[in-house]
């Protein structure tokens, strides 16, 4: 702290408080004018009005509420001046406006206290505090009783009960004005200045004290207690408000810690009260009963505290209890869904395995397409959709399961007995469109199961459960997967494709192969589609359903979707050049949800188109349902390559988040019936039912419907018979090269139609 000169407020009031002190003492041995003593308050009381108003700006209220005792202090001794000139009071005593007006002044000081913010008590401490200052007031009314009155009763002759009353009420208020000070601050302050409020208790301690000097006085009625209380008084306010402007200047002091220091004043009340009682009985002292009712009184209100601070600290303890269970809570648990996390889950799988229990499974799940939700819908709906998961999974777990979030959108769940019964339950609930920020969301997870073997590790079981998750992603969405030991190459062999596609582009590995779209029934080539194959120079063909997945988890397919349409593009256009009118009237690309993403991707479409001189008409974009299902980016970018001319067909219609209000929205104009519907058409049961309605939908909207995978001449006439008029399947032909397409002849009319 910096070294500070005292202020000039607090020098005077020194110097006036001396004074009055001097003569004060003078007036002990001789008479003095009465005028002087009087008229010193005049200087003393305005200072210290003064100081505490310019206190400083930490607490100002607290400081201003002082001031404002002061002024009622200082009115109190104007009172009492009135009273002895005009000769109403006699000596020492002190009229009933005087004592209102002092305790006035000292209750807003404690009005004050009571304002300071950080020294906001609970009703409990208040209590407490209620109690310890009767304790007080009962002991010392007791000594009084018991040493001080007797002498007093000569004294008090003179004055009446008025006045008698009035000296113990300023005493009392003093008392209390005292305790309060001490105990606010013992027990935290708020922004003002700990020796300050010390220093302010004096005050208290001057005015209870005070009351003691009258006696002594009683033959002396030129003097008055007041003379040297008040300048006494009010050089303490100087000294306090001298120390909080320091104590400002060098910043505000860190809040202490509130003390819970167990206070000693009740036990030493009970001890002096006991100590009485046992010498007044001794004594055999005639108000013996006044002083047992005390003493009693006392221990009384002793009791009570203690009980009462019993009470709060085992409220206390539980508090205690409370908050370290929430922090454990917090630490283990993942604060946007309240699940359980990793750490939790790890060591909840270890003491099942631990337990020797056979039927422990471990399940991945992750939500299909977040990441677009997320990115369309904003991350508040993210995060309701994240916590609305993890309540439903979490509904549908028995005794001694546990879900945990692991991050993002992976969930990892300890599964205990029948695992298919329970991930059927799981998937059943999340099925059901989930609200979140005032959307309906049908989301659907991909779950990689992994069921316990003897010996298996917590973390074990997590990575096979994540290596079957990801094959489940790669079967397509909602799917489940048990880990299988085969899965490990699998994934090992995905990452080896994927490094190795890179180099496939650059290295004329890649080519198209074009699969006839013919028309029924006879079998004329309507359109082809474009399906891409991979020669790898050491391991023969690879099959697209194994490189595409591993090319659109790395972004490759973005590159390797553009060489492909563009190829497919210029092959087209080789096409009418060579074949004029019998050229495929439409050429398909299929499309990867990944690529429409990609902002722009329409517009790359349209350079393509621009650059080959293709008529967009012959261009067919393939997109599966799932890809375009969630709106957002894919589904602007799908309106844009529409609104260029090209033609839209849905993919593998009826496998994947099929609604039909999809076809509504997004701007299709071919539907191509998934094969495994086909492949049932002729058993007459559901497929072949749904088969037929896909029709009706498609002349209703007016949709070219495609049936894929037609094998066999019984499909084939079946879904003639049903009103089918495209195809593409090994019935009719396989993918080939372009120049097959050249020279393609309908194998076969379908007989049984012809017939
Ligand atoms: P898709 O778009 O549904 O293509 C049809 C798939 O069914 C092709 O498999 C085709 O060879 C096969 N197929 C056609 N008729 C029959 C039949 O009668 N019986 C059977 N069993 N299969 C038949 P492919 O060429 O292996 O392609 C598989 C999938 O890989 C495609 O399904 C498509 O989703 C994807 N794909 C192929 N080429 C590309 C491409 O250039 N780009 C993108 N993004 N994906 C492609
Ligand atoms: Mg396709
Ligand atoms: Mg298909």
């Amino acid at each position: 702290m910096p070294r500070m000169r005292p202020t000039r407020t607090l020098v005077a009031s020194i110097g006036v408080a001396a004074t009055a002190w001097v003569w004060f003492a003078i007036g002990m041995f001789r008479h003095t004018p009465p005028a002087a003593g009087w008229g010193l308050l005049v200087l003393a009381v305005p200072v210290a009005i003064y100081a505490s108003w310019r206190a400083g700006a930490a607490g100002r209220t607290f400081w201003r509420y002082v001031s404002a005792g002061m002024v009622g202090m200082g009115l109190a001794s104007a009172a009492a001046a009135r009273d002895y000139f005009s000769g109403e009071q006699a000596g020492q005593h002190i009229g009933t406006v005087t004592a209102t007006l002092y305790v006035t002044g000292l209750m807003l000081m404690l009005l004050g206290l009571l304002r300071i913010p950080g020294a906001q008590r609970s009703r409990i401490e208040w209590t407490r505090f209620g109690l310890d200052v009767a304790t007080m007031v009962v002991t010392v009314t007791t000594f009084s009783w018991h040493l001080v009155l007797p002498r007093w009763e000569s004294w008090t002759a003179g004055g009446g009960a008025a006045g008698t009353a009035s000296v113990v009420v300023i005493a009392t208020a003093a008392v209390i004005g005292m305790l309060a000070f001490v105990k606010v601050s013992f027990t935290g302050t708020g922004p003002i200045d700990r020796r300050a409020l010390y220093i302010l208790a004096l005050t208290g301690a001057v005015g209870a004290g005070g009351g003691a000097l009258a006696p002594l006085l009683a033959d002396k009625p030129y003097l008055n207690t007041g003379h040297v209380l008040l300048p006494t008084t009010s050089m303490l306010v100087c000294l306090a408000a001298d120390r909080q402007r320091r104590a400002s200047r060098a910043g505000i002091p860190a809040p202490r810690p509130l003390s819970r220091r167990p206070s000693v004043m009740p036990y030493t009340a009970v001890l002096a009260t006991g100590a009485l009682l046992l010498t007044s009985a001794a004594a055999g002292v005639r108000d013996l009963l006044a002083v047992a009712a005390g003493s009693f009184v006392v221990t009384l209100l002793v009791a009570t505290r203690q009980v009462i601070a019993l009470r709060d600290n085992v409220r206390l303890l539980d508090d205690l209890d409370a908050r370290q269970r929430q922090l454990a809570h917090q630490a283990g648990h993942d604060g946007l869904t309240g699940l359980a996390n990793r750490t939790v889950l790890v060591r909840e799988i270890t003491a099942a395995l631990a337990g020797g229990c056979p039927d422990v499974t471990v399940a991945l799940l992750d939500l299909d397409d977040f990441k677009e939700i997320n990115d369309d819908l904003g991350h508040p709906v993210g995060d309701a959709l994240l916590a609305a998961v993890g309540a439903r999974v979490t509904a549908q777990l028995p005794e001694g399961c546990l879900v945990a979030r692991l991050g993002g959108d992976e969930y990892a769940v300890l599964l205990r007995g029948d695992h298919t019964a329970i991930v059927a339950a799981i998937t059943a609930d999340l099925r059901q469109p989930v609200r979140a920020g005032g959307h309906e969301l049908i989301v659907e997870a991909s779950i990689g199961l992994a069921p316990a073997h003897p010996g298996d590790t917590a973390d074990e079981l997590l990575r096979r459960a994540d290596v079957a998750m990801y094959e489940a992603k790669g079967q397509g969405k909602g799917r489940q997967v048990v880990y299988d030991d085969r899965m490990d190459h699998r994934t090992a062999e995905q990452s080896r494709v994927a490094a190795d596609l890179r180099g496939a582009l650059d290295t004329d590995q890649l080519h198209l192969l074009y699969q006839p779209i013919v028309a029924m029934p006879g079998g004329e080539l309507f359109g082809v589609e474009a399906l891409v194959r991979w020669i790898h120079p050491e391991r023969g063909p690879i099959g697209p359903n194994l490189f595409i997945p591993a090319a659109e988890r790395t972004g490759l397919i973005v590159p390797l979707g553009a060489w492909i349409l563009e190829e497919a593009c210029r092959q087209a256009v080789r096409w009418q050049q060579e074949m004029g009118d019998a050229a495929p009237r439409t050429v398909s690309v299929n499309v990867s949800a990944r690529q429409l993403r990609e902002a722009g991707f329409a517009g790359e479409v349209d350079a393509v188109l621009r650059r080959t001189g293709l008529p967009p008409q012959v261009l067919t974009v393939e997109v599966t349902e799932t890809a375009v299902f969630d709106g957002g980016t894919a589904l602007d970018e799908l309106k844009a390559i529409a609104a260029l001319g090209v033609k839209i067909a849905l993919d593998d219609f009826g496998t994947g988040h099929s609604s039909l209000g999809l076809l509504r929205t997004c701007p299709a104009d071919i539907l191509k019936v998934d094969k495994s519907f086909v492949d049932d058409v002729t058993g007459g049961g559901e497929p072949a039912v749904i088969v037929a309605a896909l029709l009706t939908i498609c002349d209703g909207m007016r949709l070219r419907a495609v049936a894929e995978g037609v094998e066999t001449a019984e499909q084939a006439a079946e879904l003639h018979r049903l009103g089918y008029r495209y195809a593409q399947g090994y019935h009719y032909a396989r993918p080939m090269a372009a120049e097959g397409i050249t020279v393609y002849r309908p194998a076969h009319r379908d007989s049984r139609v012809a017939a």
